[in-house]
This record gives C-alpha cells, sequence and structure tokens, in this order.
C-alpha cells in the first residue's frame, strides 16, 4: 500500500522524464534530419557547380570551335576585317568581357616574305616580323588578334615556345587542346597567369583550298581562346543555391602538391592560409578531364554545418515538450494529490480501530462531538480522558511490534473491563487512547479520581504475552465539558496536556486540565529555550552547598549546584529547570557542563592552596544511561589530574526503580575507581532498600520533604528513623537534607545520622567565596595542623 502510495507520489516526475526524454528525442532525430538535409543540400550543390564548371567549359570549347568552323566554311582568305567581325560575335555570348581570340597563320617558308610584307600593310603593323626570326620550313605565327594584340607575329612553332608540342599535337589530331598559357608579353618572357589558352585547328577541306595557303593535308592555322580564371569562376555562382566553398587546381602534368589556381576564398593570389583552411575540414573531390587537361575540383559547404542548422525547430520542439513535460507533470500532481487524500479520508473515515476493536480516532472524535450537542441541551458535564501507555516505545523496541500489538490489545481489553459501560472508548494511535463519559451525578469530580486511579492501578499490574510477562503504567490527563473546553478539538488538546503534565510529574498518575496549565506549558517552553543559551553562552554557575558532621561539626562535604540567573526570567530554580533540561534532553550537555566546571574549580582551589572537601556532583539517569558515560569520566579524570576520592556522585533513587540492573554494574566501576556513591531525595519514590543492599552506595540522603516537618509530623518522624536504622545496617552513612533549625540538627543526630546538610549550616557559595567561607578555612586550618605534626 505504502508502495503504492509512493509511487502515486512520484508519478508526476515519472511523467515529467519521460515527456522530457521524448523533446530530447525529436530534438536529436530533427537535428539529425537538418544535418542530413543539409548534407545533401551541399552534394546537390557540388553536383550544379561541376555541372556549371563543366557548361562553362564547354562554351568556350563552342565558343572556340564556333570562329573554327567559320573560317573553315569560307571560300577566300581569312582577312583582319573578318575575323574581327567573328570574334565581335563571341563577345556577345561572354558576358564577362574578358577573352581574347587569336589566329596563328600556317605560312611555309616560300611564302615567308609575301606574308610578312601582306601583314606590314595592315593598319599599325608596318613593323611585323615573324619572330624568333629562325628560318624554318614551316611558321605559325599570331596573325590577327581580338579585341587586341599581343605579340604579333610570333611563332607558336618556334623552338624556343614551351608549347610547341601542343601546338604540334593540335595540328596533327585536329581536336581542340586546352592548355595552361604563357602569354605573350612584350618581352616575349614566359609568364604564368591565370589564363587557359583553348585552341583548335583549321583544316580546310582539300577540294575547297581555293586561293588559301594550306600544308599538304589542309592545315589552314589555329584559332585559340584565352580565358581568365576570374572570368571563368564568375560564372560558376550559382544563385539560390547555399554558396559553396571551390579550389580549382591544373593536375595534368601530375604535379604534387596541385597547384590551385582558383579558390573561393580569394581572386588573388592563393597562399599557404588557404590551403590549410582546406586541409582542416571535409570536402568532395571530382575530376574534370577538358581539352587534354586534367582538373581537380574541391568543394564544400561554404559556411560551418552547425551555423548552417536551422535552429529554431530543434530547439523549439524541446522547448515544446520540456513545457508540455512541466504542465503534464503538474497536472499529474495535482492528480496524485487528490488520490493519496481520497486514501487518507478513506483511511481516516474508518469507524473501528483494527487493532483494539475500539472506536478509530475519526469515530471517536465524531462521537464526542455529538456528545458535547445533547450535554449542551441537557446542561450535563462531560469529561474526556487522554490516556498513554508509560515507556511502550521501549517495550517495542526490546520485543518487537508485534509483542507491542498484542500488549495493546489486551491493555484495550483491560480498559474496558475497568471503565464504566457508559464509558465511550476510543485508539486515537499509538499507545494513546481517549475515553468520553457524560457526569450527571454532582460528586463527579471525587469519583473520577478514583476512577483514574483504579485504571492506573489496573493497567499497570503485568501482562502474560506470549508465555511471557510485560509491565506498563499508564498516564492520564483529563480536561471536563463546559469548564476547560467547549469543543472537540480543545477538550482533547486540554486532556493532552494534562496528560503532559501527568508524565513530567513521573508518570503513571493523574492530571485534570486547569487554566494555568497551559500557562505553565508555554513557561516551560520558555525556560527550555533560555536554558539552552544560557549553556551556550556559560550564564550559568556553580555554587557549593556544605555537608556537616553532625558530631564533629567539621565540613565533610560539599553538593555542586547549579544557579542560573536569566536576564528574561530572573533567578530560575534547577528545582524548575532540571525537569525540563532532563525532558528535553538538554541535561546531557547540561551535566557534562557540571563536570568539567567541578574539574576546572578542583583545579582552581588546588592551585590556590585551598583544601576543599569532596565535592558530590548531582547526575542524572539520562547522563548515567550514555554508553561513554565513564570513558568520558575517565578522560576527565586525567586531563584535570584530579584524585577521584575527591568526587562524589548523587543518584536519586528513581534510576534504580527505572533500571538497576544496568545501573548497577557502571556503578559498581565508578566506585572502583574511588568516587563515592550517595542515593539522593531517599523516601519520596517507591523505595525500598532491599536493592541497596547489593549496590555500591556509601550514603543515603533523606529527603528533605520528611526533615523539614519531622518533629511536627509523626509519620515523618517514623519514616527518618526508619531510613536511619536500615541504612546503618546496610552500612550506609545518612545524609539529612533540608536542616534549619538547631533543633532538628540535635534529634537527628540523636537518632544517629551522620552527617547534615542545609541553611542551618550554610547555603550553596559561590567558588570564589569559598576560601573565606569559616567552615574551609577550619578545614584548612585543622589540615595545616596535621600536616605540621605529621610533618
Ligand atoms: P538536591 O540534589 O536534593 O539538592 C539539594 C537542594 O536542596 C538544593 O536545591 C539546595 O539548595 C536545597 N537546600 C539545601 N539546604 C536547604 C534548606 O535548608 N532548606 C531548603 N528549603 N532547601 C535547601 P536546588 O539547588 O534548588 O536544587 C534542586 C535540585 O536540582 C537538586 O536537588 C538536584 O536534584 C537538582 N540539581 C541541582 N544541580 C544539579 C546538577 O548539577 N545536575 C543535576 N542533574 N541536578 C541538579
Ligand atoms: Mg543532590
Ligand atoms: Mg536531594
Amino acid at each position: 500500500m505504502t508502495q503504492i502510495k509512493r509511487y502515486v507520489k512520484n508519478a508526476y516526475l515519472i511523467v515529467f522524464s519521460i515527456v522530457f526524454f521524448c523533446g530530447v528525442v525529436t530534438s536529436l532525430a530533427l537535428y539529425h534530419e537538418e544535418k542530413q538535409h543539409l548534407m545533401l543540400d551541399e552534394n546537390i550543390a557540388t553536383e550544379q557547380f561541376i555541372t556549371r564548371l563543366k557548361d562553362a567549359l564547354a562554351q568556350y570549347g563552342r565558343e572556340v570551335a564556333g570562329v573554327a568552323i567559320m573560317i573553315q566554311s569560307m571560300d577566300e582568305p581569312l582577312t583582319n576585317p573578318i575575323f574581327q567581325r567573328a570574334s565581335r560575335q563571341l563577345e556577345a555570348t561572354e558576358k564577362n568581357n574578358t577573352l581574347r581570340v587569336y589566329f596563328a597563320k600556317y605560312v611555309p617558308h616560300s611564302q615567308r616574305d609575301t606574308y610578312v610584307t601582306q601583314q606590314q600593310g595592315l593598319a599599325g603593323l608596318s613593323a611585323f616580323q615573324i619572330t624568333p626570326s629562325e628560318i624554318r620550313k614551316e611558321y605559325l605565327p599570331l596573325t590577327y588578334g581580338y579585341p587586341f594584340f599581343t605579340n604579333p607575329g610570333f611563332d607558336l612553332l618556334s623552338d624556343t615556345y614551351s608549347n610547341r608540342d601542343v601546338i604540334q599535337q593540335i595540328r596533327s589530331y585536329q581536336g581542340f587542346e586546352m592548355s595552361e598559357l604563357p602569354t605573350f608579353s612584350s618581352e616575349g618572357v614566359k609568364q604564368k597567369t591565370r589564363s587557359f589558352a583553348l585552341r583548335r585547328s583549321i583544316y580546310i577541306p582539300l577540294d575547297n583550298i581555293k586561293n588559301r595557303v594550306t600544308d599538304e593535308f589542309g592545315f589552314y592555322g589555329i584559332v585559340g581562346i584565352i580565358f581568365e580564371v576570374n572570368g571563368l569562376v564568375r560564372q560558376l555562382n550559382v544563385p539560390g543555391i547555399r554558396g559553396v566553398a571551390y579550389r580549382i587546381a591544373d593536375i595534368t602534368e601530375g604535379s604534387q602538391p596541385p597547384v590551385w589556381f582558383a579558390d573561393s576564398r580569394t581572386d588573388i593570389n592563393i597562399n599557404a592560409e588557404h590551403i590549410s583552411h582546406w586541409e582542416k575540414g571535409h570536402f568532395n573531390t571530382t575530376d574534370i578531364y577538358y581539352g587534354g587537361r586534367n582538373w581537380r575540383v574541391d568543394t564544400r559547404n561554404s559556411s560551418d554545418l552547425l551555423g548552417l542548422i536551422d535552429w529554431t525547430l530543434i530547439l523549439g520542439a524541446l522547448i515544446l515538450f520540456t513545457l508540455l513535460a512541466l504542465l503534464l507533470s503538474w497536472y499529474v500532481r495535482l492528480l496524485s494529490n487528490a488520490y493519496n487524500q481520497t486514501l487518507l479520508l478513506a483511511n481516516e473515515k474508518i469507524e473501528i480501530d483494527g487493532l483494539t476493536g475500539l472506536y478509530s480516532r475519526y469515530k471517536i472524535q465524531k462521537e464526542l462531538d455529538e456528545l458535547i450537542k445533547t450535554c449542551e441541551l441537557n446542561a450535563n458535564k462531560l469529561v474526556v480522558f487522554f490516556l498513554d501507555l508509560d515507556h511502550f516505545k521501549a517495550i517495542n523496541d526490546a520485543f518487537g511490534h508485534e509483542t507491542g500489538d498484542k500488549l495493546l490489545v489486551k491493555v484495550a481489553q483491560r480498559l474496558k473491563s475497568v471503565l464504566p459501560d457508559k464509558a465511550i472508548i476510543g485508539r486515537l494511535g499509538g499507545d494513546e487512547f481517549l475515553v468520553l463519559m457524560v457526569l450527571d451525578d454532582k460528586k463527579a469530580c471525587v469519583f473520577l479520581e478514583r476512577l483514574c486511579r483504579e485504571v492506573i492501578l489496573q493497567i499497570s499490574q503485568s501482562y502474560f504475552v506470549e508465555g511471557g510477562t510485560l509491565n506498563i503504567g499508564c498516564s492520564i490527563g483529563a480536561a471536563l465539558y463546559p469548564d476547560y473546553g467547549q469543543d472537540a478539538e480543545t477538550l482533547i488538546k486540554n486532556a493532552d496536556m494534562a496528560m503532559y503534565e501527568a508524565k513530567s510529574a513521573g508518570r503513571a498518575t493523574y492530571y485534570f486540565y486547569d487554566g494555568a496549565m497551559g500557562a505553565r506549558i508555554s513557561r516551560n517552553m520558555r525556560i527550555e529555550t533560555r536554558l539552552r543559551y544560557a549553556l551556550q553562552n556559560s550564564l550559568l554557575e556553580l555554587h557549593f552547598q556544605p555537608k556537616v558532621d553532625l558530631n564533629t561539626k567539621e565540613c565533610v562535604g560539599m553538593e555542586a549546584l547549579l544557579r542560573w540567573e536569566d536576564s528574561e526570567l530572573g533567578t530560575v530554580s534547577p528545582m524548575e529547570f532540571i525537569p525540563i533540561a532532563e525532558q528535553s534532553g538538554i541535561i546531557l550537555m547540561l551535566g557534562e557542563w557540571v563536570f568539567e566546571q567541578t574539574f576546572k574549580h578542583l583545579v582552581i582551589w588546588k592551585e590556590q592552596g585551598v583544601q576543599v572537601p569532596p565535592i558530590a556532583i548531582n547526575c542524572s539517569a539520562a547522563q548515567l544511561k550514555r554508553p561513554n558515560f565513564l570513558s568520558h569520566l575517565l578522560s576527565l579524570l586525567d586531563k584535570y589530574q584530579i584524585d577521584p576520592s575527591l568526587l562524589e556522585i548523587e543518584v536519586t533513587e528513581s534510576i534504580l526503580i527505572e533500571d538497576a540492573k544496568g545501573c548497577a554494574e557502571l556503578l559498581r566501576q565508578v566506585s572502583k575507581l574511588g568516587i563515592k556513591l550517595a542515593i539522593d531525595d531517599f523516601g519520596t519514590g517507591y523505595s525500598s532498600l532491599s536493592y541497596l543492599k547489593d549496590l555500591p552506595f556509601h550514603y543515603v540522603k533523606i529527603d528533605q520533604v520528611f526533615i523539614r516537618d519531622f518533629m511536627e509530623d509523626s509519620d515523618h518522624d517514623a519514616l527518618t528513623r526508619a531510613i536511619i536504622n536500615l541504612s546503618h545496617e546496610l552500612n550506609l552513612k545518612v545524609i539529612a537534607e533540608g536542616i534549619t533549625r538547631v533543633d532538628q540538627m540535635e534529634r537527628l543526630r540523636e537518632y544517629g545520622c551522620d552527617i547534615g546538610q542545609g541553611y542551618l549550616f550554610s547555603k550553596a557559595l559561590g567558588a570564589n567565596s569559598m576560601a573565606s567561607d569559616p567552615m574551609i578555612v577550619a578545614l584548612n586550618e585543622k589540615q595545616g595542623d596535621s600536616d605540621s605534626f605529621g610533618g
């Protein structure tokens, strides 16, 4: 059931995780899709780029072929005007105006002079010569040029021309060739520029030679187009396609590394930085073969992939899913809360307690509501008992919850048998019970007290559970209607508070709520807070009250007593704050402080040369029960180098009632160290001297309530004498607390009481007034005497 509840409680986390996870997966898928898409785009762009490049080259090819065919198909020799006109048409097709066209004419040696003379006749070429001026069988001089003419007359068949072999090839196979072009500078020096030439040989059909000069196969000359790389690449940028970065190298000669002549990142020189930039990322490589040359083309996306990705969709999806996850988990949380609430309500509305068969918490509260209504009508009184078992947790811890449950069942049965029939009984949960009773008779209060005593008595009779005997006590708090509460809630709260008082008073008792109780509880809470503060800020003090030998009147011991002067609460008596410290657990820290402080004082007195008798420290049950009590004590003795015989420990008899066996061993060890033990406030508890005989006590302290009036109260007188006599029989010395009058002291001495303590002798002294106290002075003088006698 709790498992299901936990799942329901955490369902919103699960829903959030699932939906958010879906969001992450969707975003990743979108990212992947987008990346694929971009890579596809890149491939398409590359393809388009390559197609464009090929188209551009083919266009140059078509143009050179166009000029060649035009020259071939003429019926007369080519003249400059015709060449210029044909070339000008190219200009129309070439958008970038970077084309240059030339015609090199085949000239056999026999025609050389005629040719030169003819050329010299052309406008501006009067100094025309075939260069270099070698004598050969045939020549191929640059004859016409468009739009301008560089190097007229330069002979492409000359030995000095580096492309001569290419020219011969073109001539022999009649195709067209492209080559890395050396421009014809005025110095005739070959320079590599970023331009190419595409050449084509012109053959005149042999049957149509007419008056033209060709070789025997009809070779008439070569037409060439020079195009610049810049002009070429300007045609390649494809609008509408995501930018393609590219670089182009001519690798015909197999040069390694390739000579890059175009790069989309620059239109001037390609340097090492451009090259290393390419080496970093991935790119596609395509080889293009055209006009006898082999080009390598590298392409890739012009910008980084991450930069190209459309993040809006991807992040949008993630945000959308996150919002959805938040919304859904919020909704599921609402639902699960509602579900748990329903479960809770369903649980709460159960009328019978499953374990004991008594009314449930829900039902008994409902009953109380009803009873209040009828009592109001009939002007009746009503009592609410809040009953809580004492130390039930200890039974659970020692024997397990199953045994605890069985005990609860038996307690419930006993409760039913001891309470009158008209009592309505319910279990609030745990070991808490609520009893309601309408009171119709006037002597109700006397009857109620008797009933409480009877209930406590009956409940604390032994139980037989699982073959063993168990004992448990109970504390009762009572609140009366209408005097101390007009509604169920207040009545239960006040009865609870009274029960708390009963517990504080030492358990196994009952309390009736009165108006002052609330104020008392709130004062206790204040004391608790202030006490913590006082302890942390060292605002407490130890005072020391002498104990006097009744025969010799010598001071034989001192009791360390806490003193606290609070700035807000004023002087608070240990009678008031020690029980609060015990209930709240502060006593542990407080006890340690008292021990340490006592040791410090002992050291100081020793340094001052003041002899002090043994100091008795009061020790609470909780302190003694600490597992490290003994080791802590030993470490303090060691730290301050204190003789253990200077210490005494006072414990109240209630410790022995609670856990005689457990304490016995510890007390024995403490006693072995040489520390004397006293049993404090003797006579107030359910004391039986019998268990004292097995324990290592040295002193019994008769509680001051007996001493106060033993001379007037014969019972107390008898008790005082009995305690003195019995203690002596057990070899214990007796200390009487609270002696205020001389006659008390005298009578006690007659009874044989050994030691007295009380205002008659001295109040507790501050640590600093110790040295000047007459009793201590006397002690020191006596000690000095014996020392001087001895020494
Ligand atoms: P106690 O151990 O029985 O201490 C004796 C109490 O009687 C002291 O009260 C003391 O001042 C008081 N007293 C002494 N002579 C007379 C007298 O002639 N007449 C009257 N009426 N009272 C006298 P105090 O100091 O108020 O302490 C009350 C209790 O608080 C102590 O009772 C002791 O149980 C507890 N207590 C005090 N200091 C400590 C401490 O350091 N640790 C622990 N655990 N308890 C302490
Ligand atoms: Mg004491
Ligand atoms: Mg005492």
